[in-house]
């Protein structure tokens, strides 16, 4: 770089070398990139004119499937209309009408959104609501924050410290102090190749217990977890876990917040994951599936009493100091409604529901192909794992998701976990193409 700007050198426009990939090995990646240029429907068309099917939404979020024309037309009437208006002291109509479409459809009294950018927006933006809070009701020794072992929480400082994958903690320092993780729900040798919810694990909520007897509920503000943890792997909770923590959270007065970040908008065939397992939390964050992955957004929704807490302190004064210049910005409340539309006029979240058990089928058809160690599903998620290749763990996934892509089919994995989460506009027989090309695939490795 040069005091007078780029500098003579500066890379020409094909040259990779510049963009430092998120979550990618960049030397690997730029040898041999994989270049995505446009999207319709159930499929991807890449540099070289492919189709790919997309079996994981992108990144778990474009639940309408891609280019949908009513969405695209509201972005594009939007950014005509007005671009920006700032969320400080002023407001604009879609975004109190996002708000409301939104409270209407969570349950019980989750009525009250703060907007956000991302999911590890929404989830710092939840610890920090609930820590205030605490301290709106005078509580404010209620500091310390209990996320979960194999917990994804996004990037942000709050989520990595909650978030409990080793991998995106240990470079990043001492982290916040006063964090304790609960045990993990994935136990291979009980619940091994369950459909949908596994029968054993409830009793680890209870662990929460012993947390409250080591430092005292009144220092406890809050418990996070995904009531189903996708990016660690697709981890469903245990028949009654959840039901478990929420009993203990409201036996000793902290807030359960439910990172529904993947599962929100239908992704297991309800609106909500609270909804779908019937556990009310005090909080919920959500992002992608907000506005099918078009613009980014994300939301923490909370419930009646804790923005009670908030309104009920003294008038004029700012009630949480907290928020993102782009906060509701107009872009993406326009794309958000759209999306809501498209989901609830396309019946999508049934359509989910429908799908599932065909799905549910065919995952479990894996069964038995070389290296499968476990196969869990819900909704229409899916989590193929394989057992790790001695030595090179991740290899063997991640061959697969090279694999898949030559035949054209977009696969997600984590670890030697193969997760799939297709838009919810997928048919059977795309279903039928996922499994038949995943298990010709996984038949290749050895
Ligand atoms: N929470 C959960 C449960 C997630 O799955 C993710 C993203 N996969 C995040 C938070 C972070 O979202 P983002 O990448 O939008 O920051």
């Amino acid at each position: 770089m040069t005091a007078q700007g780029p500098a003579a050198s500066a890379p020409a426009v094909n040259d990779l070398s510049s963009f430092w990939m998120p979550f990618t090995a960049n030397r690997q990646f730029k040898n041999a990139p994989r270049m995505l240029v446009g999207a319709q429907g159930m499929h991807y068309t890449t540099a070289d004119g492919r189709q790919v099917l997309d079996g994981t939404a992108g990144l778990w979020c474009c639940n309408a499937g891609h280019g949908n024309p009513r969405i695209v037309k509201a972005i594009q009437d939007q950014a005509g209309e007005m671009d920006y208006a700032p969320a400080f002291q002023m407001g604009h109509p879609a975004a109190f009408a996002l708000a409301n479409r939104l409270a209407g459809m969570l349950p019980g009294d989750l009525n009250h959104v703060f907007f956000t950018n991302s999911g590890s927006e929404s989830v710092d933006t939840a610890l920090k609501i609930a820590l205030a809070y605490h301290r709106m009701k005078g509580e404010g020794s209620r500091t310390r924050l209990i996320g979960r072992e194999r917990g994804y929480h996004g990037v942000n400082f709050g989520g990595i410290s909650v978030g409990g994958i080793t991998n995106n903690r240990r470079f990043f320092g001492t982290l916040l102090s006063g964090v304790d993780h609960l045990p993990h729900t994935h136990l291979p040798d009980r619940n091994a190749f369950s459909r949908g919810q596994p029968e054993h694990g409830a009793a680890l909520a209870d662990d929460l217990e012993r947390l409250v007897a080591l430092h005292g509920a009144e220092t406890i503000a809050a418990v996070i977890v995904e009531p189903m943890a996708g990016s660690t792997g697709v981890l469903m909770p245990p028949k009654g876990y959840l039901e478990r923590l929420r009993a203990i959270c409201d036996r000793h007065g902290i807030l359960l917040i439910f990172d529904e970040v993947i599962t929100g908008f239908g992704r297991l065939g309800s609106a909500f994951a609270c909804e779908h397992f019937g556990v009310l939390p005090d909080i919920v964050t959500t992002a992608k599936g907000l506005t099918s992955g078009t613009v980014p957004m994300g939301a923490a929704i909370v419930r009646e009493g804790i923005h009670d807490a908030f309104m009920s302190g003294p008038e004029n004064a700012i009630e949480l100091f907290h928020g993102y210049t782009y906060s509701a910005h107009p872009l993406a409340c326009a794309a958000a409604l759209a999306t809501l539309d498209v989901y609830q006029d396309d019946g999508l979240f049934a359509r989910c529901a429908d799908l599932a058990p065909h799905w549910e089928e065919r995952v479990h058809g894996l069964k038995g192909l070389p290296h499968v160690i476990d196969l869990r599903n819900m909704g229409l998620i899916a989590g193929i794992e394989l057992e790790p290749k001695p030595g090179k763990p991740t290899e063997r996934a991640f061959t697969a998701f090279l694999k898949c892509y030559e035949a054209g089919l977009l696969i997600r994995t984590t670890g030697d976990i193969i997760a799939l989460s297709p838009p919810l506009i997928i048919d059977r027989d795309q279903i039928d193409r996922i499994f038949d090309t995943l298990g010709d695939v996984l038949k290749t490795l050895d």
